[in-house]
């Protein structure tokens, strides 16, 4: 494999509910050393960039902040594109602060988009069914990602990717999604990093986002068997991952093939 540079996926691979796994740091130091050119590439969406990069670099990661793509930061670039002007309702745990040139409204205020990010408590009964009657009136779905489930350290939580379905079954639209394993999202990760699909490797914890959506890139696919990883999504995928390694840490014996 001529691997020359890596995308990364952040929770469950390098960190799990903002604490290091166990020999990341030490890795991505040594991948530093050796000068592969990498970036971090997160669906999380409950903190800015910049406030992920803080973050990783306090736990000893270093990472500038234009080496992390975020799905918030995706999210702004397609809305900016394709709803210019639009008046959008933010669903979940994204911060505004993070969503450049988005005009932001209430759920009343008669939103042209509903833009659903990462789950948290107001995913409620009454937010979700105003969304429903939203876009049963016309709006557009836009989600970050549909992520199913993330590992915390009080154990797996449900994602956005676990209510999406039932909004795009109850109104007949299909949500354009902005985050992995969209592939405008790795194509931008490829641009970040200016190497061609067939030279790069992304390694994630979600089987199917991280992994698969990024080999139908054209990118090498690798599963960590960290964060959320389960034999039996990986049983249940559809299709193998390129490689499958135990942590991050075996990226270096990857780069070495
Ligand atoms: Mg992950």
């Amino acid at each position: 494999m001529s691997i020359d540079g890596l995308l990364l996926d952040m929770d469950g691979v390098l960190t799990v509910s903002w604490e290091p796994l166990s020999g990341a740091v030490e890795t991505v130091a040594r991948l530093h050393a050796r000068r592969v050119p990498m970036r971090v590439m997160t669906n999380t969406t409950s903190k800015s960039r910049s406030a992920i990069a803080e973050e990783l670099r306090r736990s000893g990661f270093e990472f500038a902040d234009d080496e992390v793509l975020t799905a918030a930061v995706a999210a702004s670039e397609f809305l900016r594109e394709a709803y210019p002007d639009a008046r959008v309702f933010l669903l979940g745990d994204a911060r505004p602060e993070g969503l450049d040139g988005v005009h932001l409204v209430a759920l009343d205020e008669d939103p042209d988009v509903v833009l659903v990010s990462g789950a948290d408590p107001s995913f409620n009964f009454e937010t979700l069914n105003g969304v429903l009657r939203v876009l049963l009136g016309g709006a557009s779905l836009v989600a970050m990602h549909r992520t199913l489930t993330w590992m915390t350290r009080e154990g797996e939580c449900l994602d956005a990717g676990a209510y999406l379905p039932g909004l795009e079954q109850a109104t007949g639209q299909a949500a354009a999604i902005t985050g992995k394993p969209a592939r405008a999202f790795f194509d931008a990760g490829l641009r970040s990093l200016g190497l061609p699909a067939g030279r790069v490797a992304m390694v994630g914890d979600d089987v199917v986002n991280d992994v698969l959506g990024a080999q139908s890139a054209g990118i090498t696919g690798v599963l960590v068997r960290t964060g959320k990883f389960r034999e039996d999504s990986l049983a249940r995928a559809g299709a193998p991952p390129d490689h499958v390694i135990e942590s991050v840490a075996g990226v270096l014996d990857l780069l070495e093939d």
